[in-house]
């Protein structure tokens, strides 16, 4: 056992911060879902697709609809946004959103068939 990493915490860890510790500096630097795809994403997507219904999946061609499971694609370096897309499989026969990533395992799975 070791001391917990933040000065001054008598805290006895298995390694770097005890509990509380750790939860403080996860707040402060945030967690990769708020820096990620955080609230500003989902309010950009909320926000988009009203206009997106009945319009074509960039993956597809397919239009999107509100029973369809939709996302705010984004460019690689998430810098920008390219639209509402398909968020997977069970509604776009690209893959939509999900394919970029999935595209890779299925290739690695693939490649000895
Ligand atoms: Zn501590
Ligand atoms: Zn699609």
């Amino acid at each position: 056992m070791k001391v917990c990493s933040q000065p001054g915490c008598g805290e006895l860890v298995k390694a770097g911060k005890c509990d509380t510790h750790r939860r403080e500096y996860d707040k402060r630097r945030g967690t990769t879902t708020e820096r990620g795809y955080g609230a500003e994403h989902r309010a950009t997507r909320d926000a988009l697709l009203p206009s997106a219904y009945g319009t074509a999946c960039r993956y597809c061609g397919n239009r999107m609809w509100p029973h369809e499971h939709l996302a705010l694609d984004h460019t690689e370096d998430r810098s920008s946004y390219r639209g509402i897309v398909h968020a997977d499989y069970r509604d776009c026969p690209k893959g939509g959103n999900a394919a970029e990533g999935a595209t890779r395992g299925n290739l690695n799975r693939s490649s000895h068939t």
